[in-house]
């Protein structure tokens, strides 16, 4: 790289356009979309797609609800042409879509383009030819006026091969290529010179691309804004824009242009194209829905989409692109699964979506929540504890989590790996045995406001009174052992229901005003369930009972 990039790169020069009225502008509805997977895209391709993988890619853009469809450049190979004219003589354009092909302002190029539609019910003919001065200059060798005598008479040959084809309703579309480039003067002209030769009030789209993005997006804002002013309101007109991604700002220089008053927008599922791409719909699309405006375009089952724009292009899509990667709705980090864990709690169906770190309800698209949250060793107790209540109905007190996240940070230093829920899960049936049967023959018996429990257990009988059977065994465990065992805090709650309801019992313990950790128990009977809690705490404390100790040390 330069030292001094000045010397070889310049910056493009802003637009003076002082009373930009775009900055204040705010988005309230969808523009009309344009897929051009079929064209841009698809031309793009190490291994451009087939007729079979052209009609999946149809199929589903159709689904998705695009209304206009650049299906290919039919001058340029007999698949393209072969694809257009099956999807007009077998009737398979629907009544509320209209295809859009594509032609370079050539002679021979557009009489086999016009050629190809006969008996389209409705057809979008899209001529482009490059006006920026690199392309004139170097390119071309043309002068201004030569570019426009060229604009001239290829807009009016497609008028004369068009108007003898009346049983199709046709639009023209005209793109000054390279317009982000060029002139905005020049780039006007040839508008004003397609309008004339097209006849003026006929429909027209003037489609402004960034060919090659070259500048911020508020700069093609500007673009945008200056020919509006000077077209919007002609009548027949519709704005357009093509935003390709080189700098990777595809989108935004779109949703700029939106504001700046542009009506329709180009681009590509998933931003494939040329280079860096075209624009990615889903992604402006899927913007506008999470500021609450219908796009108009139906991405509820995403993964669907993503998988047959993968299997169409042959390409993967990123697993951090935006709305559909594999990733983006996965928080590895601790506290944000800590936020994203209370904020769903406190959720109710009706509430506006206001969940951290979750610009889209991930089920909107389909996706699930179970993925929003994976341990890995950023994780903290709240991604552990969602995956042990979500997964396993497991709710673990606070101060529980602590302990255990603890035990499963140990295990994540010594494997370094991500852990799965039925990982963690193992982890904590193996710290605390939650199952485990640590007593024999248990049996409590309540007299008055006493309790008394009994019972074996590691191989002795053990006893104790209490004010309830917890406090009872405790005694019982005290006497035991000749270690002095306190309960701190008690929690209990069922999972399932019906036959297999089980109840979960967690206690916390102090032992010998030393150390704090917890036990864990599972029973069909919460009483019981409440003993093995207090009894596997026990047996993690690693108390035995006194004669043991004594048989041990003789
Ligand atoms: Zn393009």
């Amino acid at each position: 790289m330069l030292s001094q990039p000045a010397s070889k790169y310049r910056p493009f020069a802003p637009i003076r356009l002082a009373d930009r009225a775009w900055p204040d502008a705010v988005l309230t509805r969808a523009p009309t979309w344009l897929s051009t997977d079929l064209r841009d895209g698809n031309q793009a391709l190490v291994e451009p797609m087939d007729a079979s993988r052209k009609m999946r890619m149809y199929e589903m853009l159709l689904r998705i609800g695009f209304k206009e469809i650049e299906v290919g450049f039919p001058a340029a190979s007999q698949i393209e042409y072969d694809f257009l004219r099956k999807l007009i003589d077998e009737k398979l354009i629907p009544d509320d879509v209209t295809i859009q092909v594509m032609t370079p302002a050539r002679e021979e190029l557009i009489a086999r383009t016009i050629e190809s539609l006969r008996g389209a019910p409705r057809a979008i003919v899209h001529v482009y030819n490059a006006v920026a001065p690199a392309w004139r200059e170097v390119v071309f060798g043309m002068t201004v006026a030569e570019v426009m005598e060229l604009v001239k008479g290829s807009i009016e040959q497609v008028r004369r091969l068009t108007d003898a084809e009346p049983q199709t309703e046709w639009t023209l579309q005209y793109s000054p290529e390279t317009f982000s480039l060029a002139e905005l003067e020049v780039s006007a002209l040839a508008c004003e010179t397609a309008i004339a030769a097209w006849g003026e009030g006929r429909p027209i789209i003037l489609n402004l691309p960034t060919t090659v993005e070259n500048a911020t997006p508020n700069v093609f804002a500007d673009q945008i804004e200056w020919m509006c002013r000077r077209f919007k309101n002609q009548p027949g007109v519709v704005i357009s824009v093509h935003p390709h991604n080189d700098r990777g700002t595809g989108t935004a220089a779109a949703e700029l242009a939106l504001m700046a008053g542009a009506d329709r927008v180009e681009g590509c599922l998933f931003g494939n194209g040329e280079r860096t791409g075209n624009l990615d719909v889903v992604n402006v699309a899927l913007n506008l829905y999470t500021q609450g405006v219908a796009p108009g375009l139906d991405f509820s089952d995403i993964d669907a989409v993503r998988a047959e724009v993968e299997y169409c292009n042959q390409l993967p899509v990123s697993p951090r692109h935006p709305y559909a990667g594999d990733l983006v709705y996965t928080s590895f980090s601790g506290s944000h699964q800590d936020a994203i864990k209370k904020a769903f709690a406190a959720r109710r169906e009706s509430d506006v979506w206001n969940i951290p770190y979750l610009p889209i309800d991930p089920k909107d698209l389909g996706r699930s929540y179970e993925a929003v949250i994976r341990v890995n060793s950023q994780s903290g107790k709240g991604g552990i504890s969602y995956l042990l209540e979500h997964e396993y109905g497991l709710q673990l007190p606070r101060r529980l989590q602590i302990e255990f996240s603890q035990i499963v940070q140990r295990e994540m230093d010594v494997g370094g790996k991500e852990l799965t829920a039925q990982d963690i899960h193992a982890l904590f049936e193996r710290a605390y045995h939650p199952a485990q049967d640590s007593l024999q023959n248990l049996e409590t018996q309540a007299t008055g406001d006493e309790v008394q429990v009994r019972a074996i257990w590691k191989g002795q009988a053990v006893s104790g009174t209490g004010n309830g059977p917890v406090d009872a065994l405790t005694q019982a465990f005290c006497k035991a052992t000749g270690c002095q065992v306190r309960v701190l805090d008690y929690h209990e709650h069922a999972i399932g229901s019906g036959a297999d309801a089980r109840a979960m019992a967690y206690v916390e313990l102090r032992v010998n005003e030393e150390r704090t950790l917890f036990g864990v128990g599972m029973h069909h009977d919460i009483t019981f369930a409440a003993l093995y809690a207090l009894a596997n705490g026990v047996g993690r404390a690693a108390l035995a009972p006194t004669s043991q100790y004594e048989v041990a040390t003789a």
